[in-house]
Parts: structure tokens; sequence; C-alpha cells
């Protein structure tokens, strides 16, 4: 199946006579008939749910979908990205240990990595992913354990090289985990292009109807983390009777883990309710990325062509710094997001967001809703200068994030937001 069609009928799979469309199953556990079966369930040698603070069929199915989008052998679903972001290093890192990561990230991520994961004595070491190989290798330490960066980054938009990248982090041992938010498997699959382990804010475009926050994290299986000795997944688990994940679960083994002894001991599990609402998202993800990427490109044309914007990003602009990657990796289109910066700072950028009618004032992208944000005094408000400018983003600085509205309505909306510039 092509994507468009796994977006329908990948995961569940009614057979003669179930319901059509995926059932909420509302149960917190699951009955059996024997106790050696739940027995068993606890030494993980057999299949099935047993709590759902681990698994949950509705879910279940959503995270096959969301695998076979991104062409892992296993997804794992969270209550949010910054939860899919924190345990998928949190499942191959301990205290003590170091990771590489882009400087060019989601500031949420900023939070995470440098102050809460910093308190539990985790480091996080930052690059310039548009720095050469040479540069970001001095920066691998002993302790290095993972490097980490977003395909297409939130709010900077700069493409990620991530066949060099991935390249790069193999040479040392070390797992390349990439956040591919903002263009969802249906505009870029980064496994397929060395990827180890791909995380998600579904709350952005899977989602994509600003109803439910949720993360997943998908793993490609072909990461041979025994050799590169990661000890964790390759010696026994004590909490299962000494369970090896590499050797019981083969190419699983990080989601495996992952589930059973992350998601289980920090309960970030999301709900069936969640699940399903999800799933809808997912249904449509490829229809309304087609038309995010064409409205967003109409808009930045837009923009680009106006007196009184000084600069404008999106990496399918041809003369864009970003725009070689962007053919390389998002050849369908570099997503719905646009950064754009007025003359006159922050004053102007402020007059423009406040003139809009369609276009809503909102702490959020990637819904079918046009919306506006500036970075510099919302979701960046906690950087400092210099981590403003290492992140790409200026005071006047607007990220617009294009809708699925018809696309004469968001220009004329945002005629009237230049028209408010002095
Ligand atoms: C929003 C976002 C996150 C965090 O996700 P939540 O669902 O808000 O917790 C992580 N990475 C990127 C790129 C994001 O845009």
């Amino acid at each position: 199946m092509k994507n468009g069609t796994k977006c329908i009928h990948e995961g569940y799979r009614p057979a003669n006579g179930d319901p059509l469309a995926l059932p909420i199953y509302q149960s917190t556990t699951y009955a059996y008939d024997s106790t050696e079966h739940i027995g068993k369930l606890f030494d993980l040698a057999a299949d099935g749910h047993m709590y759902s603070r681990i698994s949950n069929p509705t879910v279940a199915f959503v995270e096959e979908k969301i695998a076979a989008l991104e062409g892992g052998v296993a997804a794992v679903c969270t209550t949010s990205g910054q939860t899919a972001s924190f345990l998928a290093l949190a499942n191959i890192l301990g205290s003590g240990d170091s990771f590489l990561c882009s400087s060019k990230i989601y500031g949420g991520s900023v939070n995470l990595f440098s102050v809460t994961m910093k308190r539990l004595g985790i480091e996080c070491i930052y690059f310039d992913p548009d720095d050469g190989d040479a540069k970001i290798e001095a920066l691998i330490k002993p302790n290095t354990k993972a490097v980490f960066a977003e395909t297409l980054a939130n709010p900077a938009l700069s493409v990620l090289d991530i066949r060099r990248i991935a390249d790069l982090a193999h040479r040392h041992g070390l797992p390349l985990i990439v956040d591919n938010t903002f263009p969802t498997p249906i505009l870029c699959r980064p496994i397929e292009h060395g990827a180890d382990i791909v995380t998600h804010s579904t709350t952005k475009y899977m989602d994509g109807h600003a109803i439910q926050v949720g993360g997943a994290i998908v793993d490609s299986g072909n990461f041979d983390w025994e050799k590169a000795g990661f000890t964790c997944l390759s010696e026994p688990d004590d909490s299962y009777h000494g369970v090896v994940y590499t050797k019981d679960f083969g190419r699983s083994a990080y989601a495996v883990k992952l589930r059973v002894q992350l998601i289980r001991d920090f309960g970030t599990y999301p709900p069936a309710t969640a699940a399903f609402y999800l799933d809808l998202g997912l249904q449509t993800l490829d229809v309304r990325m087609e038309r995010h990427c064409k409205n967003a490109l109409a808009a930045a044309k837009f923009l680009k062509g106006s007196d009184k914007v000084q600069s404008v990003s999106y990496p399918a602009l041809e003369d864009d710094k970003y725009h070689a990657l962007a053919e390389k990796y998002l050849p369908m289109g570099a997503s719905g997001v646009v950064s754009f910066t007025v003359k006159g700072g922050k004053e102007n950028a402020v007059r423009f967001m406040d003139a809009l009618r369609l276009a809503k004032n909102v702490v959020h992208v990637a819904t079918v809703h046009t919306c506006v944000l500036h970075p510099a005094s919302e979701t960046h408000r906690q950087l400092t200068d210099e981590q403003l400018v290492a992140a790409g983003i200026n005071p006047g600085m607007i990220r617009l994030s294009v809708g699925i509205e018809d696309i004469d309505d968001i220009l004329e909306d945002l005629e009237r937001g230049l028209s408010a510039c002095i």
C-alpha cells in the first residue's frame, strides 16, 4: 500500500461482520482464562494486553498504522510529544550519559533537554546541523549515547541532512533519533534516509484539528544495539525474570523495552479515546498535507513579494537556504509552516498579528486552521538572546501555520495584516 492508502487501511482491519470504524476499547484491563496465561504475560512470554497503562487494543491499532506509515517495525504512543522526546532518549540513556542535539529544535525540547534532563544527570550537547562533520564529531564524548535532531525544525524551518547526520552518528556507534513532527511520514520518512528512531508530536499535523495532545515513537528496527554496546538492551532485565530485549525481541528490542519498562513505570500511555481521535486525523493526513503544502507555498510567495516583509523562510522557496535539502528530503512539499520577519521588528509583528481576522493567534501550529504565533514573546520567551539566535529566531519573526482554507481568503487576511504594519 502507498501511504495515502495506509492512512485509511493500516492498523485496524475489520474481519467479517466487524464494525468498519476503529472500536474504542474502553477498558483498564483484560480477562484471561488462567493464572498461567497471566503469569506468562508478566514474563513477556505471551502476547496480549494486560493493563492499559502498558497497552490497549485501540491504541495498538493506531501504533501499527504509525509504524507502517514511517516504515518502522513498531511504534509506541505516548501522552504528548514531550514524553515521546524524553522517553526516546531515556530508553537508552541514564545519569552520567550525554547526547548530541541539533541547536535548531523546538523550544519545549530545549527546556526538557537543558533544564529537566540535566537535573536527572543527562547532558545535552548542542551542535549546529549546518556545520561540517569534523566540527560536529569533535563534540562527541566517551559517554555520548545518541544524536537527536528535527527533520524540519520548529520554528527555524531548517532541513536536516538526515543521511549525512545518520552516517556521522553510525560511524561512532550512535543511533540517530529524528523528530519528524513537521513533515509527518507523508512528506518525509527519515528511516529511509538512515534514522534509527523517529519521534512525533502527534498533536500537530497527525491530529491536525487541534483537539488532542499526543506523541509517538517509532523504532526502525535497524540499529544494532548489542554491537554498539547498549547493555540496557542486551543484558538481562531483572524486572522481567532476566528477559534480554535484543535476544528475545530481535528488531523490536528498543520498542518493547520502551513499552514494558518506561511506559510501565512512568504511566505515560494515552487512553483509547485519544487514539481514536488521532486515528481520525491520520485517515485524512495524506490529503491534508498536500493542501497544507500548496497553501503554504502560495502564502510564502505572497509574503516574499511584499515590501513590508524583510525575509521569508520556507524551504520550498527556490532561493531558500535549505532548498536543496528540501528537494532531497521533502520532494512533495515543505509542510505548512512559514516563518517570516516583518520590517519594523517586534512592534510591527504584533500589529500584523492583531490585525488578522481569519488567522487565529494561538499557541499552536499544524492544524486545519490558519494560525499565527510570535516565538520571541510566546513559545520561545524563556530562551536567552543567544539561544534565540542559535534557534534561528529574530524578534520580528512570525510563525505562520497555513491551514487548509481557501487560499484566496488566507492571502486576503495576510494582506490585512501587512496593511497594519507601519
Ligand atoms: C510541539 C512539538 C513537540 C512537543 O509536542 P507536544 O505534543 O506539545 O508535547 C515536540 N517537537 C516538535 C517539533 C513540536 O512541534
